[in-house]
């Protein structure tokens, strides 16, 4: 097989990811020729060490109709294609204090007017589907459809099914710089040569704000430290997603998340609060500044702190895991923006897009984001609202 770099392509993604690896699957599923460009190694940054819960759950109640729409699809690609270890195991949302019954209260509500599952579980319902959780909490939330899936067996799948339906992947090539002529994208600059194309997807997670940043796209996306934490392999303990109830939803500092990997490890992760990769900065980016920021190029040191937090709410959950032994811990980049949304769409010169702005949710929703970028260069209309992961509404929400 030929390594040499194309000189041609219908689309051109930069980053190879889960959303690059989804992007790029749906733009040949769609009969499309894409070139997946990876700096690195394919799902070697952020994507390799997530946890990839697709979950639809204290997420975003604006964004429930892609949500639903993107759970669903996760379970298409099992039944497609597989090999990604997609287990439905549903997730459980703990509460520990008395106010926050009614925070899930509230989520349960607005997500089942949305018609969706959820309900509020007691302690007792809570240790049927979920045994060895008998720590001391109030009860918790109960989201029977949620999944988790491999998320290096799943950048891999994703990539391959492209490959079959006529996509060409390199790893290990990086992108300098995209190309333009007269206000339209014509290519991209590597150390191997050029590829010339008509439409560059950005996909590079929170580098992509300097990649825009030379075409007059300013992206207000900060790099943010996530980190998880892997115990030693023990027999099937934890059997769901155990996460805790979230008053703002989504990702933020101090957000709990605990499974347990098929072959034993039990996981931890949780954010760092650092939205500029800074220890002590807030975990939420209020966009000023942003594009000049990308993360350093070397994976970042873990916090010993969380270690020692994450273990002690481990224990607080699952007091008969008090024997188990920490394996190692890791962190990576999330790419945050002021909104908490994705940027997924056209930006500056004709064709170029951005699909980047994970919030640390990327995963579940990167089959969707797969499609709006699809559905944008192939000009249909997507089957979810495009407004909200509009490039330009930064700037539109500043002008107002
Ligand atoms: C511990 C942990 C747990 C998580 N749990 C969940 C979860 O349960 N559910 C969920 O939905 N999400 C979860 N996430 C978040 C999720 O993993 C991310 O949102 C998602 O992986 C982002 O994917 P991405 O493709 O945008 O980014 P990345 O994986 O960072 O991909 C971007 C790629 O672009 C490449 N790149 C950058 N610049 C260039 C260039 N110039 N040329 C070529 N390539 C370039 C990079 O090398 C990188 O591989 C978790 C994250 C962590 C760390």
């Amino acid at each position: 097989m030929s390594t040499a770099l194309p000189k041609t392509a219908d689309v051109v993604v930069v980053g190879g990811g889960i959303v690059g690896a989804a992007t790029a699957q749906a733009l040949a599923r769609a009969g499309m020729k894409p070139l997946v460009l990876e700096k690195g190694a394919f799902g070697g940054a952020v994507s390799g060490a997530s946890l990839a819960c697709i979950s639809t759950h204290m997420m975003d109640l604006e964004e429930l109709k892609l949500l639903a729409w993107t759970r669903a699809r996760w379970a298409e690609l099992d039944a497609e294609i597989g090999g990604f270890e997609y287990n439905r195991c549903g997730q459980l949302r703990f509460i520990a204090r008395e106010a926050d019954i009614a925070v899930a209260e509230g989520w349960i509500a607005a997500e089942r007017a949305a018609g969706l599952t959820p309900e509020l579980l007691d302690p007792a319902a809570v240790r049927e589907i979920e045994p060895a959780l008998t720590g001391p909490i109030l009860a918790a939330s109960w989201s029977a459809l949620d999944a988790v899936v491999n998320p290096f067996l799943a950048v891999r799948a994703l990539l391959a099914d492209a490959q079959r339906h006529g996509a060409t992947v390199r790893a290990h090539t990086h992108v300098t710089a995209v190309r333009t002529d007269g206000g339209r994208v014509t290519g991209v600059a590597t150390p191997a040569g050029t590829v010339d194309t008509p439409h560059v997807v950005l996909a590079a997670g929170p580098w992509a704000a300097k990649l825009a940043a030379p075409l007059g796209v300013v992206l207000p996306m900060l790099p943010r430290k996530a980190q998880c934490l892997a115990t030693v392999r023990v027999p099937p303990v934890i059997r769901r997603v155990v996460g805790a109830c979230e008053s703002a939803g989504g990702v933020e500092a101090g957000y709990t998340q605990i499974q347990q990997a098929r072959e034993g490890q039990v996981l931890f992760n949780t954010v760092l609060a650092g939205g500029t990769a800074q220890a002590g900065g807030a975990d939420k980016n209020d966009g000023t500044g942003a594009a000049a920021v990308t993360p350093p190029p070397v994976v970042p040191p873990v916090d010993l702190a969380f270690v020692r937090d994450s273990v002690e709410t481990l224990l607080w959950l699952f007091p008969g895991l008090a024997d188990i032994a920490v394996l190692r811990s890791w962190v990576r980049y999330e790419a945050v923006t002021p909104d908490s949304r994705f940027v997924a769409g056209p930006a500056g010169p004709d064709g170029l897009w951005i699909a980047a702005g994970d919030n640390g949710t990327g995963f579940v929703r990167s089959p969707a984001i797969g499609r709006l970028i699809t559905d944008g260069i192939l000009e249909r209309d997507p089957p979810f609202d495009t407004a909200l992961y509009r490039a330009d509404r930064f700037a539109m929400a500043a002008a107002a």
